[in-house]
């Protein structure tokens, strides 16, 4: 039996996870669930799956779960525990075999970290955790052993369509495997093709509404500005060890294509699925076997045809944001990611306009200078201060 932690699983993505577990429950376990507050929806997944823990990060949100786990004689066995540091200690549990790391943004950064510093096979959804800390992640991958699977689906796409040994003989450069460039497919997002004076006026639920994919509302957003691209462009850069000129992206709206690998014969290696999370989850669970995962067989004659373009920088600035960031290097992600994680929720809030989230995100880039990303103690410093200036430009907006 393989034991599995899954960091955030009252998400979208904990939440597949989950049900590829339930299809596969005599080979992998729920271990440990873990959530921020969703009380009614960690408990119905206890119930379910009989964790042998259950972290809720909020206080009084454990205090209740565990009195609601006593109640039911079905699960009073099952241990909660509480607060940030319940995260690390589940990530790094002797007992588990694999860590779903599907927290959303910075706060997951440390879990990841610890999971990675304790040798295990990672599941990697949570971006942010390479966006912020890629060099320190990388290293910590390698000094323990560890096991580093992408989720997010381009690079799992990816991960795919790579040369087997890539994956083992780290050191060597894209172009020692005769790979020319990483095609990075994005949907382009609700407003692909809406007037750019309208996009002003777009609702958080507009900005949600996303064409082929259902996620948590921070990663949709991000998708609507196509930030959520420019931080999977860094991502790719630190999982396949490639520079920021090697990565293109190509908005293809079916979703259908998650992503490609151009070699220099002219070959082109693409991974096609439905656009589902379980697959790559499932794959990522059972790699290098395959395993079912719940998902529809693709039908190419009812998709008929997948179509591609090249973004446009004005409408999605986002995107060049981010390219500039990994440009600079240093704890310059880290700053994009904290500033654009203020101007997202100030968004969701209604307090700034969908617009004003590049302007956030650009200026906080120019106020706070970037510095080599070395330790952990200046990344987070980096995403303090950042955190600190986006929320000061998201009040003095009209002065930007
Ligand atoms: P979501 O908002 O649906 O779920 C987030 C989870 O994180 C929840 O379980 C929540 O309780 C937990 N969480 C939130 N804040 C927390 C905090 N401060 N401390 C601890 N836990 C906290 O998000 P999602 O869409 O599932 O995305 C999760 C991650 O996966 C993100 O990094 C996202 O970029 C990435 N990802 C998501 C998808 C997708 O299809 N949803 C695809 C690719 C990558
Ligand atoms: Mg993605």
């Amino acid at each position: 039996m393989i034991n599995v932690a899954i960091l955030g699983a009252t998400g979208s993505v904990g939440s597949s996870t989950l049900d590829v577990i339930a299809r596969q429950s005599e080979r992998f376990c729920a271990f440990a669930l873990t959530a921020h507050s969703n009380v009614q929806r960690l408990y119905e997944q206890c119930v379910q799956f009989s964790p042998k823990i259950a972290v809720m990060v909020n206080q009084s949100s454990a205090d209740e779960l565990q009195q609601r786990l006593k109640d039911n004689p079905k699960t009073t066995s099952i241990q909660v525990l509480s607060g940030c540091d319940a995260l690390d200690q589940v990530a790094s549990d002797e007992q588990v075999d694999y860590v779903m790391a599907a927290i959303v943004g910075a706060a997951g950064l440390s879990s990841s970290l610890a999971a990675a510093k304790s040798g295990k096979r990672i599941l990697l959804a949570n971006k942010e955790s390479l966006v912020m800390s890629g060099a320190l992640f990388m290293q910590a991958v390698k000094d323990n052993g560890a096991t580093l699977l992408p989720i997010d689906s381009e690079h799992n796409a990816i991960f795919q369509s790579m040369p087997e040994q890539f994956n083992t003989i780290k050191a060597k450069t894209l172009n020692d495997f005769g790979i020319e460039k990483i095609l990075l497919t994005a949907s382009g997002g609700p407003f692909l093709n809406k007037a750019l004076a309208d996009l002003d006026n777009m609702t958080p639920d507009q900005a949600c509404n996303h064409p082929t994919w259902e996620m948590g509302r921070k990663i949709s957003v991000d998708s609507a500005t196509m930030m959520n691209k420019g931080l999977e462009v860094i991502e790719a850069s630190w999982l396949f060890s490639a520079s920021a000129d090697d990565i293109q992206v190509v908005i293809h709206p079916q979703s259908i294509i998650h992503s490609m690998v151009s070699y220099n014969d002219g070959s082109v290696l693409a991974q096609l699925g439905n656009p589902d999370m379980r697959t790559p989850i499932a794959h990522a669970m059972a790699w290098p076997e395959r395993m079912d995962s719940g998902v529809a067989q693709l039908n190419i004659f009812e998709i008929a045809q997948l179509s591609f373009q090249k973004p446009d920088f004005e409408r999605f600035i986002c995107l060049q944001l981010a390219y500039d960031a990994l440009r600079m290097g240093g704890t310059a992600p880290a700053i994009l990611n904290a500033a654009n994680e203020i101007a997202v929720e100030a968004f969701l809030q209604e307090e700034i306009a969908f617009t004003q989230i590049p302007d956030i995100v650009k200026h906080t880039m120019s106020q706070l200078k970037a510095v080599s990303a070395d330790s952990l103690a200046l990344i987070l410093s980096a995403d303090t201060e950042a955190r600190q200036i986006a929320k000061t430009l998201c009040i003095h907006r009209d002065k930007i």
